[in-house]
């Protein structure tokens, strides 16, 4: 993938974020990591969401040094550690989605008492030890969690979304809060019951599948 393709990525991922209710204002980070060189494309720091273009998305080396007319998102360190660690990953999105974050918010994983929850995310979505924002032990945490897994809460925080590319891993982050969103309705009217464990072997066999 050219460096304009990754860009071009990035700001498809932003722009999805925004049409699905998402991110709002500067909430939230995406990037892409390019495979031949290692560069992350990443959104800025304090610029809306709403306003980027290809400009406006910094490049960051594989040995720290940056590149474009803003400073990288301030959770770079999240989005750098998990690259490092997950060498198949080539990008991430970080979003506060809000029905995700509420369950983020209670330390509480998402449970898998929806098919699709399994089949397209995995199972049960757990979140990740509690690091401040910034830090690279986010990502650590992040890393921990993201076993078997293509997303993960952030205790207290939000949603990281990984994906071998571009519009899967938007596409997860998406998943995600509809997953929260239809599972905190259901909690409404009675609590919810897992799905039985064969059924859920069944259907992580088939996301294992997808997502080797
Ligand atoms: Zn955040």
């Amino acid at each position: 993938m050219s460096a304009e393709e990754c860009i071009k990525n990035v700001l498809e991922m932003s722009q999805l974020a925004i049409e699905w209710n998402l991110m709002t204002g500067t909430n939230g980070n995406m990037s892409v990591k390019e495979w031949d060189t290692g560069i992350i494309y990443i959104t800025p720091a304090k610029v809306d969401y709403r306003q980027l273009t290809s400009n406006d998305i910094v490049l960051i080396y594989p040995d720290g040094r940056t590149e474009g007319i803003h400073n990288p998102s301030s959770e770079w360190k999240l989005h750098k550690t998990i690259y490092q660690h997950m060498p198949n990953i080539s990008a991430i999105a970080h979003t506060h989605s809000p029905y995700a974050s509420a369950f983020a918010a209670l330390n509480m994983s998402i449970p898998a008492v929806l098919t699709e929850t399994v089949l397209s995310l995995g199972g049960r979505i757990n979140v990740a030890q509690f690091a401040l924002p910034g830090s690279e032990e986010i990502g650590v945490g992040a890393v921990a969690c993201l076993k078997e897994r293509n997303v993960c809460l952030l205790a207290q925080h939000g949603v990281v979304a990984v994906g071998k590319n571009a519009f899967d891993t938007i596409e997860t982050a998406l998943n995600v809060e509809v997953a929260a969103k239809t599972t905190h309705l259901a909690m409404q009217i009675a609590q919810p019951t897992a799905i039985p464990q064969a059924a859920q072997k069944h259907l992580q066999e088939r996301f294992m599948e997808n997502n080797q």
